[in-house]
């Protein structure tokens, strides 16, 4: 392996433009704020809401939690949810999901205003990431993957890229943007056959399907960058990626750990969005 891809350096690489950028947004008046709405406590929601108040802090962006709790209707849940997209001070609003099962997503989704839909969740903004309009927003996740490829300046133009995993989180959008870039992607899942020849073929191969080193040294190519977006315990209670970074480091160019890589690099992503909101919103776009 040449590359360890750390997403601390790709974070720290950032943080200089988006604190320039917001300090200069504060000397007109406006203070970049992101709004959490958060229901119930689960361990996951808690870590990333931690991560991502240290991050808003560090770059001068304030941060407003509504926590919800675990019961609440839908009815109240949504009222709550109108109170955050309505209040003009929130330029960014970051709503943890899977929600509880009685809660229905969908009307929230409809109501954010596209302009402070910070991890897209409004279908205007999937609209546009799936026309390759890049005046909206992409989830944070696939956009921290493009950052990465991009500090590391990996070129995509007519690449060959697999990515494994087609959610509407993390695979079907990256997707996207990477066909925007002009790689050829080949989206792998769970009926794929020849999954690891598919993988083995890829110059860039991205893995983002939730399962624990199961990106073996044997499925990758020779120099090819390897990125894993995957975050999974194992059997010993730790945490890993989708890839298995001992068996796959001997061959990729490039590769990205876990933890320390991808995640480090989203919650910058959702900074730069609640910046760019905080600038639409009271400038235009
Ligand atoms: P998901 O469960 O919604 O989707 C997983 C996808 O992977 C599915 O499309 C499925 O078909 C595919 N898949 C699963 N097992 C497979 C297999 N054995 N072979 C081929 N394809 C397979 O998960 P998600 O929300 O897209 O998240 C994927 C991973 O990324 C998870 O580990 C999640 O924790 C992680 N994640 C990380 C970040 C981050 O900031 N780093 C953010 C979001 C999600």
């Amino acid at each position: 392996m040449d590359t360890l891809m750390k997403g601390a350096d790709v974070a720290a690489a950032m943080k200089e433009g988006l604190i320039k950028e917001t300090e200069d947004l504060k000397e007109k008046g406006i203070h970049p704020c992101l709004g959490i709405v958060r229901v119930g406590e689960r361990p996951d929601d808690m870590a990333y809401e931690r991560g991502a108040r240290k991050r808003m802090e560090s770059i001068g962006i304030r941060c407003e939690v509504t926590e919800l709790p675990e019961d609440i209707t839908q009815e109240a849940f949504e009222e709550a949810f109108r109170g955050v997209n309505d209040d003009p001070r929130i330029h960014g609003i970051l709503l943890f999901r899977p929600l509880p099962p009685h809660l229905d997503e969908e009307p929230v989704r409809a109501m954010i205003h596209p302009l402070k839909d910070a991890d897209c969740m409004s279908p205007v903004n999937i609209a546009k990431v799936f026309s390759g309009d890049e005046s909206g927003y992409a989830p944070c996740t696939p956009e921290a993957v493009m950052e990465m490829l991009d500090h590391y300046k990996i070129s995509l133009k007519g690449k060959r890229v697999t990515v494994i995993g087609r959610s509407m989180v993390v695979g079907k959008p990256l997707s996207m943007l990477l066909l925007k870039r002009h790689a050829t992607v080949t989206v792998c899942h769970t009926r794929t056959v020849e999954l690891s020849k598919t993988c083995r073929d890829a110059q860039i191969l991205v893995a983002a399907a939730g399962k624990a080193r199961m990106v073996t040294g044997d499925m990758v190519g020779d120099g090819a960058v390897v990125v894993d977006v995957g975050i999974n315990v194992d059997e010993e209670g730790n945490l890993c990626g989708d890839v298995d970074f001992d068996s796959v480091q001997e061959k990729a160019s490039h590769i990205s750990p876990v933890p320390r890589g991808v995640g480090s690099v989203t919650s910058s992503v959702l900074a730069k969005h609640v910046i760019k909101g905080a600038r639409c919103l009271n400038e235009g776009c």
